[in-house]
């Protein structure tokens, strides 16, 4: 191999990048703002010892924090040294934890074949479980229960870890714990693991087997892991256990990016790091090359307000660049509107698509934008549009994960009568007891009743023909080709005439998913490959490039990089969230203020801004005011586009005092446009979101008017209850409705 040190890769470094990279024993923390090519030093780091001779990829385990990230990774590494690329353990800690489970799964009574299963079936279960235990699940949800079950396993805590007298177990009256024990001995006897079980599983492992330990030990000779800032105390506590021997550990990270507290990240990890390894060499990097000057000036001055941090020295040798372009509009829409305008713009003047985002800070804003991008024809794509959790493909993937698993009961119960085959609650919760008082899965259970007479003769012929459908499938995998037996199964079961019977606009829509989930698992060697894959990527982050705007929000949006960056909703609730505010105070407050200077440190070269007069929040508009990150961007790199001429009176605009309990004095773009109108004072602020209010509510609504919705296409309300409509449509007849969802047509 030719020596990496001739190689552009590493001749292109600067000083301190390089001496990360030669660098290759012993621990390395690499500290330091954004984009100052942490992640660039790691994959360099990683050619370095490959090309070195020093090991072999298989002895090498790399960390990202999303499947994205590695597969970018993976494909820069392939260039650096060929396809030996592919034998390193490249991957998120959850996949890579997978995998390390999978090996070891009987270990925890558990099998290797076993599901992992997602989100909503672990509500679904706790629901079960909850009810079983007599929990007023309206009190205490089983959302918040899987909340706080999450948070336990993030710090590493299983059911006997923890103490009555732990504050959290308030929570369901004292029986948190409880449901807690029931909920794992569950998810064993469906041979189900939950996200947080996959590391919490490899440390029971680890610390009843120290000799499975150090097979991992001789295994894994180096580790290296990219921002190592997100890390929380489980992934902590496995990072360590594993790298003990060697302790050739490279950490990349900058605490001022550190935005997954809620999801229990610990950024004291990296503070930490020099006293685990107290030989540890630290690294800091200061030059960044991905920003304009004036961009990285608007990321500096707003990270500056945080107390909590260690304050680093970020500098650029680039041009200026040009002014942030900070824009007031009047709501949702004319958000969408102005950002697809600059964005058409931009792309006259040779900005490339796939070089531009927008990134929000809350999922449900990038409906407007879509909606807008559709209708103008912009090209786009939703990073996280969670392909993987629409129905037609959840309950296609509950199909096929019954037959990879007959007692997947989560999967099962989904599609028990789907399509309707007469197996309805009361058949579901007599399986159910039973299986319960049994202690046997729900497909036992099925197949023990069909052999008695408790069930209805009909009833008991469509249970018998599913059941031994899947009997029939489960025979087949070894048989026919995984892409094949899901379309067979698909079709067998009924599920695609399911949908194509139903004429409705979005049921083609739906069929088409379905091709697409067979296509994506053509890419993979079997059934059981896929499913965990699916699993482990339901965030969908693996969309291809084409070409495409991206969405997305900004946690998303960690370590990636564009052109053109668009930050909408920087209102006061929305960013900084009030949730998190509520929730966590000042700390919320500071880290929503990293995930602002993530936003802003993603852009190359352009960075747009916008704040809206006017949100509908929880279908009710509320007038909003700026967010107070706009207060900490210094005025001389602003191209400020406000409406209302605010002109001398701008700074009153900007300087809010948020200590102040009262934010009287102080009004958004909304009062303003009144104020033009000739309507004086507050009362034309209120006027303003009044009538907004009207123009947007059910109010306008009368009998004999056309209008427009979604799914049914056009049609004429006939009547009217409440916010209910009855509307003739042309092609699909008469329907009730939610008058939210139909768009009047004038
Ligand atoms: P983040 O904190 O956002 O994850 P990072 O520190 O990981 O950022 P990288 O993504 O590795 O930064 O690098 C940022 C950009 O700077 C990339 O486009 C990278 O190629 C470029 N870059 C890094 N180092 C150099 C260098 N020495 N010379 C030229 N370009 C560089
Ligand atoms: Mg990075």
């Amino acid at each position: 191999m030719n020596n990496f040190y001739n190689h552009h890769a590493f001749i292109d470094l600067n000083p301190p990048q390089k001496e990360a990279v030669v660098n290759l024993e012993g621990p390395l923390l690499v500290l330091s703002g954004a984009g100052t090519g942490k992640t660039r030093v790691l994959t360099a780091r990683l050619a370095n010892l490959l090309f070195s001779n020093k090991t072999k990829p298989w002895n090498i385990l790399a960390v990202t924090f999303t499947n994205k990230a590695a597969k970018e990774m993976r494909i820069r590494l392939e260039t650096l040294i060929g396809p030996s690329a592919n034998s390193v353990w490249l991957g998120t800690f959850h996949s890579i934890a997978a995998r390390i489970l999978r090996e070891n799964a009987e270990i925890v009574g558990l099998s290797s074949n076993y599901t992992i299963i997602t989100p909503d079936d672990q509500v679904r279960l706790l629901k079960q479980i909850m009810l079983d235990d007599e929990i007023d699940i309206k009190k205490f949800t089983p959302k918040s229960m899987s909340n706080l079950i999450g948070k336990w396993k993030d710090k590493g805590y299983k059911p006997d870890d923890l103490k009555i007298s732990n504050i959290d177990d308030y929570f369901a009256n004292g029986k948190a714990i409880n449901v807690y024990k029931n909920y794992q001995m569950r998810l064993i006897t469906l041979n189900s693991a939950d996200f947080g079980d996959l590391l919490l599983h490899n440390l029971t492992i680890f610390s009843k087997h120290p000799d499975i330990l150090n097979q991992y030990h001789s295994k894994i000779l180096y580790f290296l892991v990219d921002e190592y800032q997100d890390t929380n105390t489980i992934q902590y506590l496995w990072l360590k256990l594993l790298a003990d021997k060697t302790k050739n550990i490279c950490c990349v990270g900058d605490d001022d990016q550190s935005i997954y507290g809620w999801r229990g990240a610990q950024v004291g990890n990296i503070l930490r790091f020099e006293k685990d390894y107290p030989l540890a060499k630290v690294i800091k990097l200061e030059e960044n090359y991905r920003s304009t000057g004036r961009i990285l000036e608007a990321a500096n001055s707003v990270i500056i307000n945080n107390k909590e941090r260690l304050g680093k020295n970020l500098k650029t040798s680039s041009k200026d660049g040009d002014k942030i372009d900070l824009i007031s509009v009047w709501d949702g829409m004319e958000e969408a509107k102005k950002t697809s305008l600059e964005i058409e713009n931009l792309y006259s003047a040779g900005f490339r698509h796939d070089q531009m985002a927008v990134l929000v800070r809350a999922g449900h804003q990038t409906r407007y934008f879509e909606e807008r991008f559709v209708d103008i024809g912009i090209p786009y794509k939703v990073i996280g549009a969670k392909f993987y959790e629409r129905m037609e493909i959840r309950d296609a993937l509950a199909y096929l994960r019954v037959v990879q698993q007959p007692n997947d009961d989560l999967a099962l119960e989904r599609i028990i009568n789907i399509p309707k085959r007469g197996l309805g609650t009361n058949t579901t919760s007599l399986i159910h007891s039973y299986a319960k008082k049994n202690n046997i899965s729900f497909f036992s259970a099925s197949q023990e009743l069909l052999m008695t007479d408790e069930l209805r003769p009909n009833v008991k012929r469509s249970l018998l023909n599913l059941i031994n459908q899947f009997l029939d499938w489960n025979n087949q995998k070894k048989e026919i080709a995984h892409t094949d037996l899901a379309l067979k199964v698909l079709e067998e079961s009924g599920y695609i005439a399911h949908w194509q019977n139903e004429k409705s606009l979005d049921s083609e829509g739906r069929l088409e998913n379905l091709k697409e989930l067979i296509n994506a698992m053509s890419g993979f060697e079997n059934l059981s490959g896929f499913l965990e894959h699916i699993s482990l990527v339901m965030d969908g982050d693996n969309t291809a490039d084409a070409g495409e705007v991206s969405l997305m929000t900004l946690h998303a949006a960690k370590g990636l990089e564009f052109d053109v960056v668009f930050l909408p909703g920087w209102e006061e609730g929305l960013f900084p969230s009030q949730r998190s505010i509520d929730e966590l105070g000042l700390a919320g407050l500071e880290e929503e203020r990293r995930l602002a200077y993530v936003g802003i440190t993603r852009a190359k070269q352009r960075l747009f801004i916008t704040f809206a007069a006017n949100r509908q929040i929880h279908g009710l508009w509320q007038g909003s005011i700026p967010s107070r990150f706009i207060s900490e961007l210094p005025r001389h790199i602003l191209n400020e586009n406000i409406e209302g001429n605010i002109g001398a009176d701008a700074s009153s605009y900007y300087q809010i005092d948020f200590d102040l309990s009262t934010k009287n004095g102080f009004y958004g773009p909304g009062f303003l446009r009144a104020k033009q109108n000739g309507i004086k004072g507050i009362n034309a602020y209120k006027k303003a979101h009044i009538d907004t209010k009207i123009i947007n509510s059910k109010i306008i609504f009368d009998n004999g008017q056309r209008v427009f919705h979604q799914k049914f296409g056009m049609g004429l309300i006939i009547s009217s209850d409440g916010d209910k409509l009855n509307i003739n449509f042309d092609k699909a007849g008469e329907k009730k409705v939610v008058s939210s969802f139909v768009k009047l047509i004038e």
